[in-house]
């Protein structure tokens, strides 16, 4: 059976294709290697960097874009420190991740996680529990945050706004 790739297709590719750190993709052979070692593919049956990296050079873009696949990704770099091609396949998320919110997704999570920064310094809240639990393992208290600082690098590089414009 031949697959075709669709103009649309070729432009998203080559949009993805484009973000740096993702721009091996086309040297993908489709081993599996990155599936296989990946500890996310191991528990998630639906979740195959192998085949994240393939519905990419095909312009998959809708594929890739429906569900909550792509925030699975826990950005380990397995993936990248075994694949025999130096496909950085963590760095493809980022990039269609990215690509998700220049056009206005986010997944709610996210959005609560990345509005908590904003707002606090942290993506949740540092409370005395929590420095409690860092003195019982001998660490000390977490910093108090420049909570504006945090928020006005967010809102000066554009990031801040997207997130809040965004939607699932
Ligand atoms: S390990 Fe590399 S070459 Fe093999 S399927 Fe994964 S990305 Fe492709
Ligand atoms: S970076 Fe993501 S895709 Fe790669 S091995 Fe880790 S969890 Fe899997």
């Amino acid at each position: 059976m031949s697959i075709t790739i669709t103009t649309e297709g070729k432009e998203f590719r080559d949009k993805i294709l484009s973000t740096p750190g993702a721009e091996r993709i086309m040297n993908c052979y489709q081993c599996g290697t990155c599936t296989s070692d990946c500890p996310v593919a191991k528990r998630v049956e639906e979740f195959r960097p192998r085949k994240l990296a393939r519905l990419v050079m095909y312009g998959q873009e809708e594929r890739l874009m429906e569900g909550d696949l792509l925030y699975l990704c826990a950005g380990c770099y397995t993936c990248y420190e075994h694949c025999p091609q130096e496909v950085h396949v963590s760095e493809i998320v980022s990039a269609l991740r990215k690509y998700s919110l220049n056009n206005g997704h986010l997944l709610p999570t996210f959005k609560a996680l990345m509005n908590g920064m904003a707002e606090m310094g942290y993506i949740y809240e540092i409370d005395e529990f929590e420095n409690e639990m860092r003195e019982d393992d001998d660490l000390p208290s977490a910093p108090v945050p420049d909570t504006e600082g945090v928020e006005a690098i967010m809102r000066s590089t554009g990031f801040l706004d997207k997130v809040e414009a965004s939607k699932r």
